[in-house]
């Protein structure tokens, strides 16, 4: 690996930061004409962190660049439109709609939106019988009241699981239980109720109002706000060293020059220390990033000539008997044409279906169909899934506070080291981890932060 000088621009006085002409030639021509107070921000990671925190420094008068591991800007924002229908591999709800910024971006960006309904909603059992409206409302008020149990009972050191199977042990082993663990908790959190910490497993915010589903590609916001920016695509970052007055930014061979750097990876990339830093992190940042996890969620997407399900529904559920295994359906056919059911694995169950074949995985989604609509339904003639443990841009769907870690770790990893170092990205939002707002967030703060210096 060559490491190439920094180089000024006589003229201008804007660091030349890249030095191969490919990336030269990608320069944004806009930042040669502002740029007041002649400062530099590498933002590393196009997903919406890094790119709220770089539209926000450009506009400003910083010169900004974006470095980019993947062939396109969205990182967990990512929409697969092989099938003729926007699949979401990553991101598809704006959760809470009212005061949410992502609200009035997506309406911007040309981002259609279906407001859901979470009581549209037919779950079954393994002998497919339909669970009454009574007992789901029942057991639903029964499970919040039990997280709030969870919480006040938790410990630090343990799990959600230890401490529910001890207050629980009844409802640890039913049916309908392990599927709102799974459902509920596990999708919405992110993390395996083994590994999801007693104390602080929903210890952080939400905005009101129901959840609305972005129904042609979550991807619009991020193209969307991407606009006008300089970003360079396919530049895997994989050094830092801020031991001298500039930041040294190593990618694909080459190192940049910058005045701060916004480091907007993930935190499975930080757990995997796919970035060598130089110095290394202050002690307490390493023991955050340790603590605190990265879990797995997995979206399937299965395609029919024709429905066979009530295509009225917006949910179906399966009290599967292995926890987070394709136990909630959506139905698509609700607000696109397609005749399609997205499908999910959640918590260890995720990481299980990423050594499977898209056969094995189909297999076994059909199964549990067949429980609810009998052997007669038909194989689907189109199926995608993701990979999301083993994607070495994020190694994981997205964080939450596992046992031994503290909700504290989530502002130590938005902590900046030395003025010169900023992290953005979902993992650093204490207060609305794990979703796109709080990523979008993370980035307006930590450019405000280098605004404020
Ligand atoms: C399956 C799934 C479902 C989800 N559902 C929802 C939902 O419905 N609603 C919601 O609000 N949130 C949801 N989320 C969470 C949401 O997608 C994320 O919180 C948000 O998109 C994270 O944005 P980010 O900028 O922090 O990270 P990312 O979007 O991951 O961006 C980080 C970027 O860094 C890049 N990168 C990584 N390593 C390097 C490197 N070494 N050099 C350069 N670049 C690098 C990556 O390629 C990526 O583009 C979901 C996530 C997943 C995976």
């Amino acid at each position: 690996m060559q490491r190439r000088k920094f180089v000024k621009d006589t003229l201008t006085g804007i660091p030349l930061l890249f030095l191969t002409p490919t990336l030269l030639a990608s320069c944004d021509k806009d930042d040669e004409n502002i740029n007041p107070n002649g400062k530099t921000v590498v933002v590393i990671g196009g997903g919406i962190s890094g790119i709220a925190a770089a539209k926000k420094l450009k506009e400003k008068g910083f010169t900004v660049i974006i470095l980019e591991a993947q062939e396109k800007v969205g990182g967990r924002m990512r929409t697969d439109r092989s099938l003729g229908v926007a699949f979401d591999e990553g991101a598809s709800w704006i959760h809470g709609p009212n005061g949410n910024p992502i609200t009035s971006l997506a309406s911007q960006s040309g981002a259609n939106t279906f407001l859901t309904s979470d009581d549209s909603v037919e779950v079954f059992d393994t002998t497919g019988t339909a669970y009454t409206d009574s007992v789901l409302t029942s057991a639903e008020n029964q499970f919040n009241s039990a997280l709030g149990a969870v919480r006040n009972a938790g410990i630090q050191t343990q799990s959600f699981q230890t401490v529910f199977n001890s207050l629980y042990p009844t409802q640890a082993n039913d049916q309908l239980w392990k599927y709102m663990l799974s459902a509920f908790l596990e999708f919405n959190t992110g993390g395996d109720i083994s590994k999801l910490s007693s104390k602080f497993f929903d210890d952080d915010e939400e905005y009101t109002g129901e959840d609305v589903i972005i129904t042609n590609g979550y991807d619009k916001v991020t193209d969307f706000l991407a606009q006008g920016l300089d970003i360079r695509l396919n530049t895997r970052v994989t050094a830092i060293n801020y031991s001298n007055l500039k930041v040294n930014i190593t990618a694909n061979g080459n190192t940049i020059e910058a005045d701060y750097v916004v480091v907007s990876v993930p935190l499975g990339v930080l757990k995997n220390n796919a970035i060598t830093f130089t110095p290394a992190l202050p002690t307490n940042k390493i023991d955050a990033i340790t603590n605190t996890n990265i879990g797995n969620v997995n979206k399937f997407l299965l395609i029919w000539d024709t429905p066979f399900w009530d295509t009225n529904l917006q949910y179906i559920g399966f009290t599967a008997d292995t926890k987070g295994k394709f136990n909630y359906f959506l139905n698509i056919k609700k607000f696109t044409p397609s005749n399609g059911l997205m499908t999910f694995a959640f918590g260890d169950y995720a990481t299980v279906t990423e050594s499977m074949t898209d056969s094995e995985i189909s297999n076994e989604i059909m199964l549990n169909l067949k429980n609810i609509y009998g052997n007669g339904i038909p194989n689907p003639t189109n199926f995608l899934r993701t990979k999301w443990g083993q994607n070495i841009n994020s190694y994981g769907a997205y964080s939450y506070a596992t046992n031994g870690s503290t909700s504290a770790d989530f502002d130590t990893l938005a902590n900046e080291v030395n003025n010169k170092v900023f992290f953005a990205g979902e993992h650093t939002e204490r207060e609305y981890r794990g979703t796109v707002h709080g990523a979008y967030l993370s980035g307006i703060r930590e450019a405000e932060k280098i605004i404020d210096l």
